[in-house]
């Protein structure tokens, strides 16, 4: 067993990792990043090449930003937050200038707002060492450890290159370990399974917006890439009769008709009348796009070719660790959220975030995480070095409550799939249906629960499993509890916005789930 010791812990290695261990390090804390992968390849920044949030300090252009924002959503954000995050986001990306190659704005100045992902993390690794930050690539974290007063102090788990379990003692920890895509096959989304949510509700914390799930990226059939190209195309069916499916300014009407058009059959791309630029513009700033076509040997602007949606989950959705105050603490003390391992309702609402405000959100709160991180450690100086006895709080796929039993893993993952991507479930939910999916749910979990143990590194591919189907069951309680249809979360049954529901829902619980609704024009301001 190694034995680590930090101020700050940082979980995870995409953007939201690296912003909050800069922002940990600036504050004269010492920092650990553990990632499960290499924090540069693994998590969905680094095939995003992610576009932030970017408005000048004008204050007429911020309030209009801000304005143009609330209105798609749908009553659940804070203008407040939204103006602290693009704010934030401004004032940081150009402290990258050392460590990124910022390309020109065709004006003579730089453009800043957009960022090829491989890069941006390659930059943020040097900015983040060049502090003194260190970085341990392929240290999945399996669970968080409890101080004796309940405060988070630090978390275990196994190197895979040297199969050797480690133990880190912190001051505080941050969650940056992404959303969840359920192993859908969405570009980037592999190590991303929920490991987050997870740990943090053992520790206490809650969750909130996991209603807001239902988001979904079209791609070619046999694998997931960006998704510039479907600007230009026009759909088919098998028979090679036009779709009428509608532009991507009408996101659920899109997604309906394409998903409609699945139930009947495969579904074409074609673009040969796509703009001649989107050629030139793809070679440039997405040239893996096209190498996914190229090494099939289909002709992107010429050939017909299949394509499918890949559901996002909580990556371009919405939900995810509820979060107090301005310094994205959550309701346990010591552990804090960041990224998309956060709630975004702050800035996006009922709507995806994606194309702009999850980026910004994730750097943003990475930044207001690692200075609240580093004061919350500061506190606990003399502690980090004493031998308190540190308790243990995995419990799924590391502590069985009952006999240990073979579970099939691969059957797990795939009824958390089915329940909450298969589009006819989420995109046409009703109280029926997800009672039902609830149901299967809830036994899967139970046999889980009670029979799934691992160690070593297996240990890590039976927690993602535990993982993936307690977000599966989060994102159905809250689906379940929002008797309403509002932004991405659409009930056939209760098809209209209730002012009653303007609130977030809030859910916690592993056996037992509750959800509860809740205010948050309430962030406390501490920074
Ligand atoms: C294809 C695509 C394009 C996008 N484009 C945009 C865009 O243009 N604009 C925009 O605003 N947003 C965009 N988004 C969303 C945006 O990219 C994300 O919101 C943002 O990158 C999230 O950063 P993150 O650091 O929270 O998560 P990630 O970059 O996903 O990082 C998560 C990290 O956590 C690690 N991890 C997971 N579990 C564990 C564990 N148990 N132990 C240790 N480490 C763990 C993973 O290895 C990974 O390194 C896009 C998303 C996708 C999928």
């Amino acid at each position: 067993m190694s034995e680590i010791q930090a101020d700050v812990l940082v979980v995870g290695g995409g953007m939201a990792a690296g912003w909050a261990a800069i922002s940990a390090a600036k504050a004269g804390a010492s920092v650990v990043i553990v990632d499960k992968g290499y924090m540069g390849t693994s998590g969905v920044t680094a095939p995003a090449g992610p576009n932030h949030w970017w408005v000048p300090p004008e204050p007429e252009l911020r309030k209009s930003a801000v304005a143009r924002r609330l209105e798609t959503a749908f009553g659940l954000a804070d203008p407040a937050w939204m103006e602290r995050v693009i704010d934030v986001t401004w004032r940081s990306i150009p402290e990258m200038a050392p460590w990124y190659p910022f390309s020109g704005n065709g004006k003579g100045g730089t453009f800043q707002s957009g960022l090829r992902g491989p890069e941006y993390l390659r930059a943020l690794r040097r900015y983040a060492t060049s502090l003194g930050v260190r970085i341990l690539d392929h240290h999945p974290v399996l669970e968080l450890l409890a101080r004796q007063d309940g405060s988070v102090g630090g978390a275990a788990g196994h190197d895979r290159l040297a199969d050797k379990a480690w133990r880190a003692r912190a001051g505080a920890v941050i969650l940056a370990t992404g959303g969840c895509a359920f192993r859908s096959g969405l570009l980037g989304s592999y190590n991303n399974t929920g490991d987050g949510y997870l740990m943090g509700v053992e520790a206490g914390a809650e969750l909130s917006g996991m209603e807001f799930s239902i988001s979904y990226s079209i791609s070619p059939a046999w694998l997931s890439t960006r998704t510039l190209p479907y600007t230009g195309a026009r759909y088919f069916d098998a028979d090679g009769q036009p779709l009428a499916i509608p532009g991507w300014d009408k996101p659920r009407d899109y997604l309906c008709r394409l998903a409609d058009a699945f139930r009947y059959g495969p579904v074409y791309a074609d673009l040969h009348e796509a703009p001649a630029e989107l050629a030139t513009v793809l070679r440039e700033i997405q040239p893996a796009t096209l190498a996914a076509f190229e090494r099939r040997g289909v002709d992107l602007f010429r050939d017909r070719f299949e394509v499918k949606l890949f559901g996002e989950g909580t990556i371009r959705g919405v939900g995810g660790l509820r979060i107090v105050d301005t310094s994205c603490a959550t309701s346990v003390r010591g552990l804090f959220a960041v990224g998309d391992a956060a709630t975004r309702e702050h800035v996006a609402g009922a709507t995806s975030g994606g194309g702009a405000q999850n980026a910004a959100w994730a750097l943003s709160s990475g930044v207001l995480a690692g200075a609240g991180a580093a004061s919350a450690a500061q506190k606990q100086k003399g502690r980090i070095e004493q031998t308190e006895k540190l308790k243990p709080l995995g419990g799924a796929g590391l502590r069985p409550t009952g006999t240990v039993q073979k579970i099939d893993r691969n059957a797990a993952v795939h009824t958390a799939q089915q329940e909450v991507l298969d589009l006819d479930k989420a995109l046409w939910r009703n109280e029926v249906k997800l009672k039902k999916s609830t149901s299967v749910l809830d036994n899967t979990w139970t046999d889980i629960r009670r029979g799934l143990h691992a160690d070593g590194l297996d240990a890590v591919a039976a927690r993602e499993v535990a993982a993936m189907v307690a977000t599966a069951r989060w994102c159905t309680s809250a689906a379940l509890a929002r008797k309403e249809s509002r932004g991405m979360h659409v009930r056939e049954d209760y098809p209209v916005m209730s002012p009653e529901y303007q609130h977030s829902i809030v859910t916690t619980g592993l056996d037992q789930i509750t959800t509860r609704l809740d205010t948050y024009h309430n962030a406390q301001e501490v920074l």
